[in-house]
């Protein structure tokens, strides 16, 4: 299916139309049936956000010298953040557009602060639960991981961070929450260790930012993460999640300029002209720092605090809802707005319930390490929670009553790449899968579709992959049913 641009421009009226069709085929997040990557209320705020946007959706942040109204925003909003992780006025930092930025960009930063004693192996401290931004910044930057274990209530387990540290460590990260199981780092552990050695701690907000000061605010009592913590030197924390800003906007702020100079890139001999950019995008989108003030200015700290008080609400009642259900277990500690919850009886293959639950109309995101659904919560999941908690208590019994399903539908592909030893194996798989979609007139890709008939040398060869694992969760079970 490969679509040429239409030899002749068409009516806007017409291409507006076709963008509302193909929104049919998307997660109903509307209604409050997905529980990951959107952050939606009403189509009031929706409209609201998008006349913010539009009314800067020219304007560019490259050159911070030459839209005084997208600095002005900039400032506002970190100054804004600044205040609500209790920072001192030295607090400074830059808006970018989303959290894998502001993670990527504290990475690059305290590998070119530790250049500059010497450093040329820079290594880092990242808790198993750390998101992926934090393996993709590794990647890209070449600053090795060593991985921070968890404790029993997978938390970053303080006790072995010291012995992790040597010379090369750039950073410790810890994260408020995680997103795996919304469990909040013990961030002043970590951060009387950084402070010891001397290793900058950045806390990852991204999800918990905009969320987690006004959970506290309203009278919840959760452990310390941000700039009250003396070893803190820099936080992220994403507008574009808790904030309810439309998509593009995050936050990195430092404890103060010395960690943020190293952020900054400056080219003085580039033939277009001196360029200096404090982030990693080039063009900055001008719209997403609109719509993000926009937001912030909307709510202010009642907004935010009622939207924490619904959403704390739906949170309480999924989990105790949950700790009901006696086959399943909610994991960890989590304080919200997140949690994820896994199957206690050998007989029910969570990744079958989860199948059962799409088939009722949800979209639940399954996680690995263990086994386990996902929620992540807002304010609008307080009305389908009733909904949601029969259907899962259904989806429980259907499982329980049919325990072969873990052999088919998507519970079998999920537990096969879970459980699969050979981790390398996987990831080529995944690869194949993104080749799939990402080559020339690449298509969709559809977990139950069974595999391409042109796969060729390669293809069979996963096809063996898959038989392998197949193979090996089966005696996994088989396993688990005899004890
Ligand atoms: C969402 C998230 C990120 C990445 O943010 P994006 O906006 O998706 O790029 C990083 N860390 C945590 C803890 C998150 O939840």
């Amino acid at each position: 299916m490969t679509t040429a641009l239409p030899a002749k421009g068409r009516p806007s009226a017409d291409v507006l139309a076709d963008l509302k069709g193909f929104a049919a085929h998307d997660p109903n997040y509307k209604e409050g049936r997905l529980w990951s990557l959107v952050y939606y209320l009403d189509e009031t705020y929706a409209d609201f956000q998008g006349e913010a946007y539009r009314e800067f959706s020219s304007a560019n942040g490259l050159n911070p010298t030459a839209f005084k109204s997208l600095k002005r925003f900039e400032n506002e909003i970190i100054a804004a953040v600044a205040e609500m992780l209790h920072g001192t006025p030295e607090v400074c930092g830059v808006v970018t557009s989303g959290g894998t930025e502001s993670c990527l960009l504290a990475v690059k930063t305290y590998r070119d602060l530790a250049r500059t004693r010497g450093v040329t192996k820079p290594e880092m401290v990242l808790p198993v639960t750390a998101h992926v931004a934090w393996f993709k910044a590794s990647e890209y930057f070449g600053v090795k991981v060593r991985l921070l274990p968890l404790d029993k209530d997978l938390r970053a387990d303080a006790a072995k961070l010291a012995r992790l540290c040597n010379r090369n460590t750039v950073m410790i990260l810890g994260s408020a929450p995680e997103y795996p199981h919304g469990s909040i780092d013990p961030i002043e552990a970590l951060g009387a260790i950084a402070l010891k050695r001397k290793i900058p701690l950045h806390v990852d907000a991204c999800v918990g930012g905009f969320i987690l000061p006004f959970m506290e605010m309203n009278g919840r009592e959760l452990p310390l993460w941000d700039y009250r913590v003396p070893g803190v030197t820099s936080i992220s924390a994403d507008i574009h999640k808790y904030g309810f800003a439309s998509k593009g906007a995050s936050t990195i702020t430092y404890r103060n300029l010395d960690y943020l100079k190293h952020q900054m890139f400056v080219y003085q001999d580039w033939p277009g002209g001196i360029f200096a950019s404090p982030a990693l995008l080039g063009t900055r989108p001008g719209g997403a720092y609109a719509a993000a003030w926009a937001a912030m200015q909307h709510f202010g700290k009642s907004g935010y605090r009622d939207l924490a008080k619904r959403t704390t609400q739906a949170f309480d009642k999924m989990r105790q809802g949950i700790e009901k259900i006696p086959e399943l277990y909610v994991m960890g500690q989590p304080t919200g707005p997140l949690l994820a919850y896994g199957s206690c009886d050998p007989n029910v293959n969570i990744f079958a319930v989860g199948d059962q639950m799409d088939e009722k109309g949800w979209n639940i995101n399954r996680l690995q390490n263990p086994d386990g659904l996902h929620a992540m919560i807002t304010a609008i999941h307080l009305e389908v929670m009733d909904d949601y908690l029969r259907d899962l208590q259904q989806a429980v019994a259907v499982v329980k009553a049919n325990p072969a399903l873990a052999n088919s539908g998507s519970a079998a592909t999920y537990g096969l790449m879970s459980h699969l030893p050979l981790r390398g194996l996987v990831r080529q798989k995944v690869l194949d899968i993104f080749a799939q979609m990402y080559k020339a007139g690449g298509h969709d890709f559809d977990l139950h579709a069974p595999a391409a008939p042109e796969a060729g040398l390669k293809g069979q060869m996963m096809a063996v992959v898959e038989r392998l694992a197949q193979w090996y969760v089966t005696r996994q079970q088989q396993r688990k049913s005899r004890r």
